[in-house]
């Protein structure tokens, strides 16, 4: 019961039930694609390009009784493994990389350059830091240590992917913030001066130092506070340089943006897909680990980095739960995964699936270079 209850405010915590309770079937209009050519805002609010995707309170009582009566099975790890990044080496390690620094923050090196998506540092992805959803692991690197950033990459306003704390401590290293519609407001309100950030709606691009960004649609839906629902667009990212091409999902439902988005800009070589936080009761808004791999295949994606799991208990599901579903189901479909330990490489060069580590997570601390050993293998392109 007592994980019932920390659960149930990390959901509070996270974006309001508000958001989370939207039921309403989602009726597929795939073939048609003009509802996704554009964001949708109507009198003050961001609505999705399905309408049928509610953001409204027509299944709070069902959600709030489940928090509180549902049994959870293994809601946190005992222990994670990590490994550590040192800061100050980044510049000499691989040109073109991803890091999972936890949850959906990610280091990304793309031409020798620094970036970040959605990074969280804070101990809780929450409006206060004495409650809400607390960090499984810590932060794999000195966040001090960070030498200059060239952009910072935020998908939407939710807490556990934009962090006033993590974005104050950053803001004097970083040259550029690309977010979504409406997020800029957040940031000039935390300090971030107005000519560093850009805010993107759907489909419009940008371009920095050999980097091009675009923000495409996603399934979602923002806020931060009981009042400020869906006044700010939520969005996946495009990423693109000379050699390398990466999809940033953000958070998302499945829909048919992932086919258009593929159709678009796919092939890409690695996408860093949602995969946890789901469940049955706001299946519109989160894919079930099922549906990011078929997401995944819609955008014509090489290999699947799951992520949006491993450092916050956000919904009902156990912790390991996402690895096991999306293991199983890229294995059917076969999907080439790579999910490394938090603060492991991917290089873009160099592909490689790393290990099944949740499978037994604390022994792992122990046998770390053992399982890597005998798991590691190579799957470049
Ligand atoms: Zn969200
Ligand atoms: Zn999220």
């Amino acid at each position: 019961m007592a994980s019932s209850r920390a659960s149930l405010f990390g959901l509070l915590m996270i974006g309001g039930l508000m958001g989370m309770s939207n039921l309403i079937a989602n009726e597929s209009v795939m073939g048609d694609t003009t509802h996704l050519e554009s964001s949708h805002f109507e009198e003050g609010k961001y609505i999705n390009a399905n309408p049928e995707i509610k953001q409204d309170m027509s299944n709070l009582g069902s959600i709030l009784k489940r928090y509180l009566f549902e049994k959870r099975v293994d809601p946190t790890p005992e222990n994670v493994p990590l490994e550590h990044i040192d800061a100050n080496n980044l510049q000499l390690d691989d040109k073109n990389a991803v890091y999972r620094l936890g949850h959906s923050s990610i280091l990304l090196k793309l031409e020798g350059k620094v970036w970040l998506a959605d990074p969280v540092f804070s101990e809780r992805a929450s409006f206060v830091q004495w409650a809400g959803p607390k960090r499984f692991h810590p932060v794999p690197l000195d966040v001090e240590q960070l030498p200059e950033i060239e952009g910072v990459i935020i998908s939407h306003d939710h807490y556990d992917h934009l962090d006033e704390g993590t974005i104050k401590q950053l803001n004097s290293r970083v040259k550029n913030f690309f977010v979504p519609k409406g997020v800029d407001a957040h940031l000039k309100s935390w300090g971030v001066s107005e000519d560093r950030v850009h805010a993107l709606d759907w489909w419009e691009s940008v371009e920095v130092g050999g980097v091009s960004l675009t923000a495409t649609p996603a399934q979602h839906f923002s806020g931060r506070g009981l009042f400020d629902g869906n006044e700010t667009l939520w969005a996946s990212w495009v990423i693109k340089t000379k050699e390398h091409s990466l999809f940033f999902s953000g958070d998302s439902g499945y829909f048919d943006g992932f086919k258009l988005i593929g159709e678009r800009f796919g092939p890409f070589d690695i996408t860093l897909m949602e995969t946890g936080a789901y469940d049955r009761d706001w299946a519109d808004i989160h894919m079930l680990p099922e549906e990011s791999v078929q997401a995944h295949i819609d955008l014509k994606g090489k290999v699947m980095v799951p992520i949006h799991n491993g450092t916050f208990d956000l919904a009902l599901h156990p912790w390991y739960e996402p690895f096991n579903r999306v293991s199983e189901e890229a294995k059917k479909r076969s999907v080439t995964l790579a999910t490394p330990v938090i603060g492991e490489k991917v290089s873009l060069d160099h592909i490689e699936s790393n290990s099944s580590w949740w499978l037994n997570a604390r022994q792992f601390i122990d046998k770390l270079d053992d399982v890597h050993a005998a798991n590691l293998s190579s799957v470049a392109d």
